[in-house]
């Protein structure tokens, strides 16, 4: 981790992540639908799996739950697509900036 990440907040690195995720992902479709490239298509799987990985990485300093995680539904991790604010196992403040 480099010093620009360790000073945004869990959350906000993850609605980065979010951004960039959707923003590539929007521009490599209309390419996708522009050329209707093979390669473009997997291209889009690929960035999709890596991001997904990212996001999955970023989770709470004090649980090690993920930051995506809306809670639990039946012990299966309910994730979404916006953070919260607070931890939903620990309550940690998710908004502080920190590893
Ligand atoms: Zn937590």
């Amino acid at each position: 981790m480099n010093d620009r990440q360790a000073h945004r907040s869990p959350r906000t690195r993850f609605i980065h992540g979010m951004i960039s995720m959707t923003a590539i992902g929007f521009i490599m479709g209309v390419v996708l639908v522009k050329t209707q490239s093979r390669v473009v298509a997997g291209l889009i799987l690929v960035w999709l799996v890596l991001s997904a990985i990212h996001l999955s990485r970023i989770r709470c300093p004090q649980c090690r739950t993920q930051v995506g995680e809306q809670g639990r539904v039946a012990g299966i991790p309910m994730l979404g697509a916006f953070p919260q604010r607070h931890c939903s196992r620990c309550g940690a403040e998710l908004t502080r900036p920190g590893t």
